[in-house]
C-alpha cells in the first residue's frame, strides 16, 4: 500500500475514519436514487470498474481451483425454495412471490438450489468428483429500507459463490483449498484476517436437518480449521440455517467487525434435493455439499476495499491510472496523445484539458486518488517525454511514454499494491 496512507484498519492521525458511502459519493463509484430503491446501489463507471476488476479475478481464482463457471437464473417457482427449505426457515428475508398465470415465482434469496440443480442435470459418478460449480450470482433480501445504507446492506448481493460437491473424504481437502483460495486473494487485496469463527448451530428450531449430520459436519469443519494451523474462535448461533461454516472475519476502519468471506459444509440440501452419485461400489451414495464464497459480494467488498485503503486503490483498481495533464494549452494536442497511447496499450488514462491552472488540475487529481498523474509542458513536449508525479509523493521528470506504459502495465499485471518506478 502507498506510505501517504495509514495502515489497514486505522483511520490517519486526526481524522475520522473513512466511510465509504461519503468516498463513494466523492470518487463517484456508486449513487442511489429513490425511483429506484434503498439498498439499490447503481454501479457509476468508476466503481464498475473496480467491480469487473474483482469480477475478473474471481473468475480467474475459480478456474485455477479447479472450477466450473455456470449461469443460473435469479429467479425461480416458489417450490424450489420450499424444496430447499428457504421457503420455511428464511421467507421473512425474501421478497414476496410474483405472480404469472398459476405459476408463482421468488427472487432467489440464495444461489445454491440452483447449482444443487445444476449437479443434478446429469448421472454422476465417483470419478465426476469433487463438481465445482462456480457464479458471480445476484441473490436477494427484502430488507426495510430503515436499515440499508451504501454498499454494506443492500437488497440485491452479487456474490461470488461456488458450490463444491463432492463425497465426503473428499471433503478435509475441499475446505482446505476453499480457506487456501481466500487467503491467497486477500493477501493480493491487502485485507487482513482478523479472525476465523467456527459458526455452529445454536438453540431453537431455524435450523434444518438431525444433530447427528450436524455434530460431523462442525467437527469436520473443527478439524479442518486445526489441520491448517489456524486459531479460531468459538461461534454458537451463527451458522446457516442449513449447516455450519468457517467464517473468515475482518475488521473496517472504524472497528467494527464483519464477516466477509465463508466457507460453508451442509449436508441438508443434498439430501432435500435428493443428490447422489454412483460409488466404486455401483451403489448410490450422498454427496457433500461445500458453499465457497471467496470474494463474498461484491458491495460488501468494496465497501471494505473503499475504507480500508481511503479510495486510493491499488494500481490494477483504480478506476483511471494515469491522467496526463498539458501545462497549457499549446500542450493540449501532445497530452490527448499521450493519454491515447496509454489507453492504446490497455490501461485506463485520461487527458485532463488545460481548463483551470494546473496546480487546480493536480489537486483534482489527487482528490480522485489517481495514481499517476503525467504533466506535458513545453520541454516535454520537445522531448516526447512526461514529468511524473506518483500518489505516494515521488516526482520524476523526464519519463518516457514508452517506460510509462511498461512500468505501469507490470504493476497492473501483477495486481501489485505498489506504484512500482523503484
Ligand atoms: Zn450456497
Amino acid at each position: 500500500m502507498n506510505t501517504n496512507h495509514a495502515p489497514a484498519g486505522q483511520a490517519p492521525a486526526g481524522q475520522a475514519p473513512a466511510d465509504h458511502r461519503r468516498l463513494g459519493r466523492e470518487l463517484k463509484l456508486f449513487a442511489t436514487d429513490p425511483l429506484v430503491g434503498a439498498g439499490l446501489p447503481l454501479w457509476l463507471p468508476d466503481g464498475a470498474v473496480i467491480r469487473a476488476e474483482l469480477e475478473r479475478l474471481a473468475a480467474e481464482e475459480a478456474i485455477r481451483g479447479g472450477c466450473q463457471p455456470v449461469y443460473t437464473p435469479v429467479l425461480a417457482k416458489r417450490a424450489l425454495f420450499e424444496r430447499s427449505g428457504h421457503w420455511a426457515k428464511f421467507a421473512d428475508d425474501m421478497f414476496p412471490p410474483m405472480r404469472v398465470g398459476d405459476e408463482e415465482f421468488v427472487l432467489r434469496p440464495a444461489n445454491c438450489p440452483h447449482h444443487a440443480l445444476v449437479y443434478a442435470s446429469e448421472q454422476r459418478s465417483y470419478r465426476d468428483l469433487p463438481v465445482r460449480l462456480a457464479e458471480l450470482g445476484a441473490m436477494f433480501r427484502s430488507e426495510l429500507s430503515g436499515v440499508l445504507g451504501g454498499l454494506s446492506r443492500v437488497r440485491q448481493i452479487n456474490l461470488d459463490d461456488t458450490h463444491v460437491f463432492c463425497a465426503p473424504d473428499q471433503v478435509p481437502g475441499e475446505i482446505t483449498r476453499a480457506v487456501a483460495s481466500v487467503q491467497r486473494c486477500y493477501r493480493l487485496l491487502g485485507i487482513d484476517v482478523a479472525r476465523y469463527r467456527l459458526s455452529r448451530r445454536g438453540d431453537g428450531d431455524g435450523y434444518l436437518g438431525a444433530d447427528d449430520l450436524w455434530a460431523d459436519a462442525e467437527r469436520h469443519l473443527a478439524a479442518a480449521l486445526r489441520d491448517l494451523g489456524l486459531e479460531y474462535e468459538d461461534g454458537p448461533g451463527e451458522a446457516a440455517f442449513y449447516g455450519p461454516k468457517i467464517d473468515i472475519q475482518v475488521v473496517d476502519p472504524a472497528g467494527r467487525e464483519e464477516t466477509l468471506s465463508t466457507v460453508q459444509l451442509d449436508f441438508n440440501q443434498p439430501e432435500r434435493f435428493d443428490l447422489g452419485y454412483t460409488g466404486s461400489d455401483g451403489a448410490r451414495h450422498r454427496p457433500v455439499m461445500i458453499h465457497r464464497g471467496v470474494l463474498s459480494g461484491m458491495e460488501r467488498l468494496v465497501a471494505h476495499l473503499i475504507e480500508r485503503c481511503d479510495g486510493a486503490f491499488p494500481p490494477w483498481l483504480a478506476p483511471v491510472q494515469v491522467v496526463v495533464l498539458p501545462v497549457a494549452e499549446p500542450n493540449a494536442g501532445q497530452a490527448r496523445d499521450v493519454a491515447g497511447r496509454i489507453r492504446a496499450a490497455g490501461l485506463r488514462a485520461e487527458c485532463d484539458p488545460a481548463d483551470a491552472t494546473l496546480g487546480a488540475r493536480i489537486r483534482r487529481a489527487r482528490d480522485r486518488r489517481i495514481p499517476y498523474i503525467a504533466v506535458v509542458g513545453d520541454r516535454e513536449n520537445a522531448s516526447g517525454l512526461v514529468a511524473l508525479r506518483l500518489r505516494d509523493g515521488r516526482r520524476l521528470d523526464g519519463v518516457g511514454v514508452e517506460r510509462l506504459i511498461g512500468e505501469v502495465s507490470g504493476q497492473v499485471a501483477g495486481r501489485s499494491a505498489d506504484l512500482g518506478f523503484r
